[in-house]
């Protein structure tokens, strides 16, 4: 039986994947708390500040599942043909909705306007405490529980702790866990564009000698861009004036999109792949962030991360007894593993790819993009991949609730 804890599940960290996890469970059983450090009515929530998040069409059905698509839907733009080209080298790839006979692509909105829905949403569960502000200062594993000790000396206890704290983790940070950590030694500069010409829903991505830059259709006509450069690079970009800085853009990006108008705040991210060694333990799992933070070239870290939600959903729902059993942990990591080890690796690979200014990489990429562009079954492959659609689905990706 059982032992007597305070809750039966504790989240450390209410950003995106952490928030959309109590979500998830919130027809379930069980006694969920969230620890989040950072208020909901702050400005400075970090997982909410206003980049935009790319959500593929896999994510899109497992908000649909969780009844939140329609909230989330009046914010997003449909992504429904990509174009992914490379500066100075021929070869050319594009990929479309109706080829691969789905909606849309993917879907873009700004992480803030999906803090919005995701914070109404756990505001009224019942099943849910939310402990904000708060942190973690220190973490014992029991036997039958895990203990944590917050920052104003509270002691809280749970069957099963979930770590989606971010890259940064505390959690894996005091349990002093091993996790790879590659630098790319690049930053991402992030801001809104409008450009001249109507997007007509095309996401562009196109790889430059100083780095990849991806624009992505949102509302209004504006497009969400992320441009990698090396670190260092990132400063100069974010102190030009507006037009110097739309100027330099234009000159890396082309004119696909006509003349680029306008610009509005830009913001910095350093970029690091984060990979922890052994994100299932003894009654603790690391998700999102936490396991796994990514090289937002290919717009996978948020994706990854929600079905990492599912299936941990999946493997928890129905619980009668102990959610934190090492036979359901085991059941998660399992699940997950070879998900994680495929995105992770395709990703990494990429930034090698394209982040290269090597000449004979260049011809390489030009050729295979070319080869993609005259193989269907290899870009159907792709697509199929990006949209996360691929291996075992967990009942929430297939458009059956909890
Ligand atoms: C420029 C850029 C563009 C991106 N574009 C895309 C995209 O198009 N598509 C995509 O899928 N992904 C994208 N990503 C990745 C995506 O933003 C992340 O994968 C996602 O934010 C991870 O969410 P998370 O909840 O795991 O972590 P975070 O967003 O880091 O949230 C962690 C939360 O934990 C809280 N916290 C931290 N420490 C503690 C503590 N000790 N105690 C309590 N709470 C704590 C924090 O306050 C925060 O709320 C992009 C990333 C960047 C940088």
């Amino acid at each position: 039986m059982a032992v007597s804890t305070d809750y039966d599940l504790i989240i450390v960290g209410g950003g995106m994947v952490g928030a959309s996890l109590a979500i998830a469970l919130a027809n379930s059983a069980l006694r969920i708390a969230v620890i989040e450090a950072v208020s909901a009515k702050s400005d400075q929530q970090p997982s909410y500040d206003d980049r935009g998040i790319a959500l593929s069409y896999g994510s899109q059905r497992i908000f649909e599942s969780l009844g939140l698509w329609d909230a989330l839907s009046s914010h997003s733009t449909a992504i429904k043909h990509i174009h992914i080209s490379d500066r100075g080298h021929f070869g050319v790839t594009r990929l479309s909705a109706q080829q691969e006979q789905v909606p849309a692509l993917g879907q873009v909105l700004t992480a803030r306007a999906m803090g919005h829905v995701l914070n109404q949403a756990i505001k009224s569960q019942d099943n849910l405490t939310i402990i904000s502000p708060a942190s973690v200062i220190a973490l014992q594993q029991h036997n039958d529980l895990v203990e944590l000790k917050l920052d104003d000396q509270r002691l809280i206890t749970a069957q099963l702790l979930v770590a989606a704290d971010g890259g940064q983790s505390t959690i894996r940070q005091l349990l002093q866990l091993g996790a790879l950590e590659h630098d790319y030694h690049q930053a991402a500069v992030t801001a809104n564009i409008t450009p001249e010409r109507a997007h007509q829903n095309w996401a562009y991505e196109r790889f430059t000698d100083t780095g990849p830059i991806a624009l992505l259709p949102m509302s209004e006509n504006r497009c969400s861009l992320v441009w990698t450069v090396k670190s260092g690079d990132e400063a100069a970009l974010l102190n030009l004036s507006e037009q110097d800085f739309l100027k330099q853009l234009q000159a890396r990006f082309g004119y696909r999109l006509g003349k680029l108008t306008q610009v509005g705040q830009r913001n910095s991210y350093p970029l690091r792949l984060i990979q922890a060694d052994q994100p299932v333990q003894h009654r603790v799992v690391l998700i999102g962030n936490a396991a796994h933070s990514l090289h937002p070239i290919a717009g996978q870290g948020f994706n990854l991360g929600l079905r990492d939600v599912a299936v941990l959903a999946d493997v928890l729902t129905p619980v009668d007894k102990d959610c934190g059993d090492a036979r359901l942990l085991l059941d998660y990591k399992q699940w997950r593993l070879s998900d994680q080890d495929n995105v992770i690796q395709a990703t990494n690979n990429l930034v090698t790819l394209f982040s290269n200014d090597n000449p004979l990489l260049g011809h390489f990429r030009g050729a295979g993009l070319s080869m993609m562009e005259s193989l269907p079954p290899l870009k159907h492959w792709l697509a199929k991949k990006s949209m996360g659609l691929n291996g075992k689905q967990p009942r929430l990706a297939r458009g059956i609730s909890l």
